[in-house]
């Protein structure tokens, strides 16, 4: 749905979003009129230090805070700005965060300047020419991203309890210094390898945009459209939005996200991706209660304006029973959220075990994938509702009376639907679909008045069974007129990638057994279109030549 709209658009709001953020920065090391707004004295302000604080006294192990006015720009981030990132991902889809992500964006000015790294390759014709780099995927880093980036988070969300949570001058050092790193990177690589293989919120993204956001478009329905989803894009001379792609990622997620997740979803590092940040997020806000001793603490909000923040560092980091532990927070704080990491990730696999040998006694369908798939879509389901409906209370509370009751409605609404729609899916339904539309481009040139055969619907309104069930019944559609469909088929694939053949097996062997056509019968076809395809290809060069040569002689009898 967002995918379409206009890049103008977005270059615009990427361009808001950026400087906003970059204001807000700058407060965290000045700002009087934030600071203004807390004041008690400031009555009209609905930011009074009085009127938000909720609780008479807030107890950090036994002992009441003191809550002076502060600068609200790391409150603003951490309790704003980050959560409406989360619900953007989830219900807008990964196509409007990426394209709006100001760190993304900034990732981009190497790129912008024409200030990025090459490297010198020397053909062995003896030309040198340079080229930028790309992170290879049999790379370590190409392999390991997603253990790299996931240890970010993990680091992150502990730099947040222990650093940055209401430390403005460090929280403002700590985002430029993540600006600094997505510039460099961006230098380093070519692409959006920010986003792909370092940037510490790319897990989150996965989580809450894979396979896709509620209102996602999908990439593999549009009818060979260029520009998919997210994908890297610009305005070229005569104002046309064009591909900017240079491939820095297979499978990419901004391409088509429902692609990679099913492409990937077997592989061991998304069961740590999915359980072990389930267990982050819990052992995350689970220590706001094991180092106060309290859930006031964390459900004022005072966290994101606690004076000296770094002086705790070395004070007892856990509070149970009213007594103090002698772990000091640097430590407490990771030993924590680590231990809820592990334990999720071990328990995530035992339950996916569990959930298999369930569905193999009780003879339903046992697949890796799906089953692995039903427990993401869970687990993404339950966190999204934790975060927002428990640990969001902090910040909802401090909106109108009317709006904290819509809120956890609107969330369980939003993301009851969200599982709904996302539970059933598989990578068939995923690989049918796709085929199903390159089989109805095919019938929908067919000589014959299909809406007739529709009780009035178009080609367009069919799903992907009834594509295929159209074909198997439509009169007239014979065998002759099948394998010519097929071959519209494989002519378009091969046309628009040479490698098609072997990258759209699936999709190909799918409507193969749909339309009955043989093995054989499918390699005569490739082989057809294939010496078709290369004749006009030869035509065209010839014509090109011709034009060229024409060209010539006009300019020389014009001379
Ligand atoms: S669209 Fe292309 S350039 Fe952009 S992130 Fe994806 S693979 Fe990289």
């Amino acid at each position: 749905m967002f995918a379409k709209l206009s890049e103008k658009s977005m270059h615009l709001v990427r361009w808001i979003l950026t400087v906003s953020w970059l204001f807000l920065i700058a407060s965290l090391f000045y700002d009087p009129i934030s600071l203004w707004l807390t004041q008690p004295e400031t009555n009209w302000s609905p930011f009074n230090i009085n009127k938000i604080t909720q609780f008479e006294c807030v107890k950090v192990q036994g002992t009441c805070l003191n809550e002076e006015p502060f600068g609200m720009g790391a409150a603003l981030f951490w309790g704003m700005i980050v959560p409406a990132a989360i619900f953007i991902l989830m219900i807008g889809g990964h196509e409007v965060w990426r394209r709006i992500c100001p760190l993304s964006f900034m990732s981009q000015i190497p790129r912008a300047l024409g200030l990025q790294r090459y490297k010198r390759v020397d053909s062995k014709t003896g030309k040198t020419r340079y080229e930028r780099i790309k992170v290879h995927k049999n790379s370590w880093l190409g392999r390991n991203h997603l253990y790299l980036q996931l240890g970010l988070f993990y680091l992150g969300i502990n730099a947040r309890i222990l650093f940055i949570n209401s430390e403005r001058t460090i929280l403002g050092l700590f985002l430029i210094g993540t600006i600094l790193a997505s510039i460099l990177v961006g230098y380093l690589y070519e692409g959006k390898s920010w986003c792909q293989y370092f940037c510490p919120m790319a897990p989150v993204q996965k989580i809450y945009g894979e396979p896709r956001g509620l209102f996602n478009s999908a990439a593999h329905e549009g009818e060979g459209q260029k520009i998919t989803q997210s994908m890297c894009r610009t305005i070229d001379s005569q104002g046309q939005e064009s591909s900017n792609c240079v491939g820095c990622k297979a499978t990419c997620m901004d391409i088509d996200a429902e692609k990679g997740y099913w492409a990937n979803i077997t592989k061991p590092e998304q069961q740590w991706l999915y359980y072990a940040y389930f267990g982050f997020v819990i052992g995350y806000f689970v220590y706001y209660y094991l180092y106060a001793g309290n859930w006031e603490y964390y459900m004022s909000g005072v966290w994101a304006h606690e004076e000296n923040q770094l002086s705790n560092l070395l004070n007892p980091g856990f509070y149970l029973f009213n007594h103090p532990i002698a772990i000091p927070k640097l430590v407490a704080a990771p030993l924590t959220i680590g231990s809820f990491g592990l334990i999720s990730y071990w328990l995530g696999k035992k339950l996916e075990k569990r959930y298999k040998a369930y569905l193999f006694r009780n003879n339903k369908l046992v697949n890796d994938e799906v089953v692995r798939h039903r427990m993401f879509t869970l687990v993404t389901f339950v966190i999204f509702n934790f975060f927002f409906i428990f640990a969001g209370r902090n910040f909802v509370r401090m909106l109108p009376v009317q709006i904290q009751y819509l809120f956890p409605i609107i969330i369980a609404l939003s993301s009851g639907i969200w599982l709904y729609k996302t539970w059933p899916r598989n990578p068939y339904i995923y690989q049918r679909e796709n085929s199903a539309v390159r089989l109805r481009k095919q019938l929908s040139k067919l000589n014959v008045n299909i809406p007739e055969f529709l009780d009035g619907r178009s080609l367009n309104d069919l799903d992907a069974d009834e594509v295929y069930v159209l074909a198997k019944i439509l009169p007239g559609f014979d065998k002759q007129k099948r394998l010519k469909a097929y071959k519209g088929v494989v002519k378009e694939s091969i046309s628009e990638d040479s490698f098609a053949i072997k990258k759209d097996s699936d999709v190909l062997i799918q409507i193969r057994l749909e339309l009955e056509i043989s093995e054989a019968e499918h390699q005569l076809i490739v082989e057809e279109v294939m010496k078709q395809l290369s004749a006009e290809k030869a035509k065209n060069a010839e014509v090109i030549q011709q034009e060229h040569s024409t060209n010539s002689k006009i300019e020389t009898l014009s001379l």
